[in-house]
């Protein structure tokens, strides 16, 4: 199968390029990026064949309908690491929480965020590119906290891919500073950037476009890459948990085959999301997939009104960072798909430069079939918590704004998943805040009061995070970053 662009084509780069090429270069004409030609099928009786199916079988034959150009072999190699996941057989479990509310937990990887879900298979994937290719890829991140942890560790050692990942300093939790900085690889680079997260993302930006950079990068043969969401090797491995999730549901007699669900998916550049509605127009019946944001609501607004609005907005920091997302990458590739190229390209084009976009009201009422929205902010999402650990389960704060998508979005009493994207010692001062009231605690002392609230271990690769050597140790100025990279090339 072969990937075309989001906004066109502008008569320099090919028509179609296939999945390789889709994943090494993901920005495609006019700023767009790229989207499958067409979905795979894959209908009741696909589903009714996978029901014993393992995860691994599941994913295989999935990535098998796509016909992408990735040896067997690799596509194998990439599945096998989810061995590494808490349950080898089960690597997204499927917890029931109340009545008609499923948890689908999406943490149980190496760094306890749902990144890995999609992260892990997708580093061994790129690197045997690379390798068939004998091309060396540099991958640039910025981070405010899940992405870099989870790219670190599956790039770690890979042959012919190196990673630069730049986080701000001071802005990241503990647990997720301490999984970047004491990660020890030739091939990695963790670099503490002065400022917040907006500073560290335009300095990388900045750096991108940097001629001087480009040409040393050149000189020494390296190319660029990206791991971010909107690269579709990510988005691939992302619609197979949520098939995962429903089939999981029939095997616990929750619902018959067929019937309906709602998809509850806490958002931010909306590759979960995506994922979801890929799946859906693959077959997987779902009646709609709700859409939980917190206090930065644009995708709310986005999918109530038809307003994309970033005129007034500026990102607020929550509870919930992992979410504090204005401008939602993979939302384009839904516009693409509900609107076409040409109007995709005009409504992306008006956001770049007028920072707004308004879909006409047949527009809206298309995106309304599919997605219902609403936000969920801090106070609220801390009550979920507490409310829902009295019921037994304990759950981070971005699981918590599916709590009220849950409440006001749904139709219909039909069965819900809500997405789980992080382990609760990832965010564990918020946690233990709304367990405890206490405040002001580190990560060290929160991990150690939920613990004892929920009659838990502290899982040891996190407590262990805290005696391990900090081999990472630059923290630099924005002004340095060029010349700190090229010294680590
Ligand atoms: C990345 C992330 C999200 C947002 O997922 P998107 O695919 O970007 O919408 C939500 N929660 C956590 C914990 C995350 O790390």
């Amino acid at each position: 199968m072969n990937f075309i662009e989001t906004r066109g084509n502008d008569g320099q780069l090919p028509l179609e390029v296939s999945f390789s090429e889709a994943i090494l270069s993901p920005m495609s004409s006019f700023g767009g990026i790229y989207v499958p030609s067409k979905l795979p099928q894959l209908g009741e009786f696909f589903l009714r064949e996978h029901l014993d199916s393992s995860y691994k079988v599941l994913a295989k034959d999935i990535l098998l309908a796509f016909e992408i150009d990735i040896a067997t072999n690799v596509i194998d190699e990439a599945l096998d690491l989810y061995d590494a996941f808490d349950d080898s057989t089960n690597p997204a479990p499927l917890v029931k929480v109340k009545d008609d509310l499923y948890v689908s937990e999406l943490y149980h990887g190496p760094t306890r965020a749902f990144k890995d879900m999609a992260l892990q298979p997708f580093g061994r994937v790129l690197s045997s590119i690379a390798q068939s290719r004998n091309k060396n890829y540099l991958i640039l991140a910025a981070t405010s906290g899940d992405t870099g942890p989870a790219a670190l560790e599956t790039f770690k050692n890979r042959a012919n891919v190196k990673v630069a990942c730049l986080y701000p300093d001071g802005g990241t939790s503990d647990v997720q500073r301490l999984q970047m900085v004491t990660e020890n690889a030739e091939n990695l680079k963790v670099i503490g950037v002065h400022g917040d997260f907006d500073d560290t993302q335009a300095a990388l930006k900045a750096l991108l476009g940097s001629e001087s950079f480009n040409v040393k990068l050149k000189q020494q043969n390296i190319q660029l890459s990206a791991a971010n969401s909107v690269n579709f090797g990510r988005i691939i491995f992302q619609l197979i948990y949520h098939i995962h999730s429903y089939l999981e549901l029939v095997r616990q007699e929750a619902i018959t085959l067929g019937d309906k669900v709602y998809l509850d998916i806490p958002s931010g550049n909306f590759g979960n999301a995506l994922g979801g509605y890929y799946a859906m127009k693959m077959g997987l019946p779902v009646e709609k997939i709700l859409i939980a944001s917190n206090n930065n609501n644009v995708l709310t607004h986005l999918i109530n009104k038809g307003l994309y609005d970033l005129r007034e907005s500026s990102v607020v920091a929550t509870t919930s960072p992992a979410m504090d997302i204005l401008k939602s990458s993979n939302i384009e590739r839904i516009l693409y798909d509900l609107y076409g190229a040409e109007r995709t390209k005009e409504l992306m084009l008006q956001l770049d430069n007028e920072k707004y976009y308004q879909l006409s009201t047949d527009e809206l009422k298309k995106l309304q079939h599919i997605f219902s929205a609403d936000f969920c902010n801090d106070e609220e999402g801390k009550q979920y918590i507490q409310t829902t650990f009295a019921t037994g389960y304990l759950m981070d704060p971005h699981t918590a704004t599916c709590f009220k998508t849950y409440e006001t979005c749904r139709e219909k009493r039909l069965k819900t998943i809500i997405y789980s994207t992080a382990e609760w010692t990832k965010f564990s001062p918020v946690i233990a805040n709304a367990l405890t009231g206490e405040e002001g605690a580190d990560d060290k002392e929160a991990l150690k009061s939920i613990a004892k609230a929920a009659k838990i271990e502290i899982p040891t690769e996190i407590n262990a995070l805290f005696n391990k050597e900090i081999t990472q140790k630059t923290i630099i100025d924005k002004a340095d970053i060029e010349k700190e990279i090229l010294a680590f090339l």
